[in-house]
């Protein structure tokens, strides 16, 4: 089935986290790729999840563009799409999770027709989760779960910083 994990509330990655952890305790192989968040960035879920067996993490060089300036990172994500199409149709993978791929979609990198296309034809017995902020009103129609994440508070908007083991 596939999922979607989108809205401006806090918790769309940590909940895809949390859904790799559930399967991979039940034995499920999954794979998680993290989009716009460059090598160097390393959060605590990805130290966590790569202690676990079943739980792969694929990252890239692109950043995203709150890290670098809107825009100045709109190159192909022909790499990272095809990496995705394999793991999705090539039977290794219960699960494949791709974070932050509503914002890869929604900001325009021209992989969208291609992922379009892809996510009409996953196979039945894969899950594929979808994280990220952004337009999903050419995506929710593929989708079995949609969870809006709304943003009622966040410590954000009293100035307070990202903290260490909570948003990173
Ligand atoms: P998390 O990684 O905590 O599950 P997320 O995946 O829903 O959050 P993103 O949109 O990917 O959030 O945002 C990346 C970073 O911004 C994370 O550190 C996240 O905790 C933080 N964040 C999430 N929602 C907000 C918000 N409304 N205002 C400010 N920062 C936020
Ligand atoms: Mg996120």
């Amino acid at each position: 089935m596939i999922h979607i994990y989108t809205g401006n509330g806090k918790g769309k990655t940590t909940s895809s986290f949390g859904l790799a952890m559930r399967a991979s305790g039940q034995g499920l192989k999954v794979i998680i790729f993290q989009f716009l968040k460059p090598k160097k960035l390393v959060c605590g879920e990805e130290i966590s999840a790569r202690k676990i067996r079943n739980i792969k993490i694929v990252k890239y060089e692109q950043q995203h563009p709150m890290f670098n300036g809107r825009g100045k990172t709109k190159k192909s994500m022909k790499i990272e799409i095809t990496e995705a199409r394999k793991a999705i149709f090539g039977g290794k993978y219960d699960m494949v999770i791709l974070d932050e791929i509503i914002n890869v979609i929604d900001q325009g990198f021209s992989c969208k027709k291609e992922f379009l296309k892809l996510i009409k034809k996953v196979p039945k017995d894969v899950e594929l989760i979808l994280t990220g902020r952004g337009d999903i009103s050419e995506l929710e129609k593929f989708a079995d779960y949609v969870t809006i994440m709304v943003d009622k508070k966040h410590p954000f908007m009293q100035q307070i910083n990202a903290r260490r083991g909570i948003e990173y």
